[in-house]
């Protein structure tokens, strides 16, 4: 069949089976997709960071039917003299099996759990464990779509927590009423009415206005949102400072005596659906991993919203691009202790 008959048969078909042609064919575009594409040069050595390279010969890598072709230029720092590619440093660098990356990419696209994963593509959990962080690592830069209008905002307690640490250092009390500073850890909960989400590991302990200056990236906010809150002081007092319009009431009410626009529902909803996601899914996550799996619920909830081939494509060059996985990847353990230290 040439182009222009499955064109004109194309035309011919009912709208349902037309929709269901265009979902097959993208699918299998997404699956010939070269992991190892063509990259411009790197604008700075992923080792050293100096920024006069020069190139340095080829590299080769398989393609989908396991033939080595050329992949790419390698480049040698001329301050450090190390040599890498456009990879060095992304989440795929090094990566044998690249066939079963990919799809672990898709199903990751789809909330499916590790297990489920490893057992599917005949990988040990380990691997797939070790895979979603440096992809979650990897995508922790990918949330920049900005805040429109009314923000709910809400500091959420959730439980400190250090499952798979050998060495339990912290000793835990018992667990007593209200915030505790030594059982909890506070994220800042944050949504627009435009779906637009900011989920962000604040603290170990209870949020202070300084622990908000300190670890709040206030890049999605403009001077036009209006901010709603409990009449929480921390908050008062940071966004006050911020130069924000603030509107608070009590946390029991959850919406303004006077005003009904001004409510926290839809921050409840996706706090709600969080805390079921985590207990459901994981029944606990450790805090080091938090932030991690504040971002994958935050994917996971853009795609129940936008799940396009656009905005899946936008994700693998994104992880593709980011020569700093690694690096962040290794130090997690580093700003997991800083984290501590933070205690309040
Ligand atoms: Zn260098």
């Amino acid at each position: 069949m040439n182009f222009s008959e499955f064109s004109k048969d194309f035309k011919n078909l009912p709208y349902q089976k037309q929709q269901e042609i265009i979902q097959l064919l993208s699918k299998q575009i997404i699956d010939s997709r070269p992991i190892l594409n063509h990259k411009e040069k790197p604008s700075s050595c992923p080792h050293c960071n100096h920024t006069t390279i020069h190139k340095h010969g080829t590299y080769k890598i398989k393609n989908g039917d396991g033939v080595k072709v050329t992949g790419g230029t390698r480049y040698q720092c001329q301050g450090c003299k190390k040599t890498f590619n456009e990879l060095t440093g992304t989440t795929i660098h090094g990566l044998k099996k690249t066939d079963e990356f990919r799809e672990f990419i898709e199903l990751m696209f789809e909330g499916d759990s590790i297990r489920k994963i490893a057992k599917r593509l005949s990988l040990s959990t380990k691997t797939v464990f070790d895979w979603r962080h440096k992809t979650l690592e990897s995508f922790s830069g990918i949330f920049t779509k900005k805040f429109k209008g009314i923000v709910e905002t809400d500091d959420v307690i959730m439980g400190f927590n250090q499952k798979g640490r050998k060495n339990n250092f912290l000793k835990i009390g018992k667990r007593k009423r209200g915030v505790n500073n030594d059982q909890d850890v506070s994220v800042m909960v944050s949504l627009d009415r435009y779906k637009t989400i900011d989920l962000k590991l604040v603290t170990y302990g209870k949020v202070t206005t300084e622990n908000l200056y300190r670890e709040m990236d206030m890049n999605k906010y403009n001077e036009e949102n209006i901010v709603i809150s409990d009449k929480s002081k921390a908050l008062v007092k940071f966004f006050k400072t911020m130069g924000f319009e603030h509107i608070t009431f009590l946390a029991k009410d959850h919406v303004h005596p006077k005003y009904p626009i001004y409510h926290v529902n839809n921050l409840n909803n996706l706090v709600g659906r969080l805390r079921r996601w985590i207990k459901e899914c994981f029944s606990s996550v450790s805090t080091k991993y938090l932030q991690n799996y504040l971002n994958y619920f935050l994917m996971l909830e853009i795609l129940k919203n936008d799940d396009t081939e656009n905005q899946r494509n936008q994700w693998w060059d994104f992880m593709l691009d980011d020569t700093n996985t690694f690096k962040r990847s290794k130090s997690v353990e580093e700003k997991y202790q800083e984290f501590l230290s933070f205690k309040s």
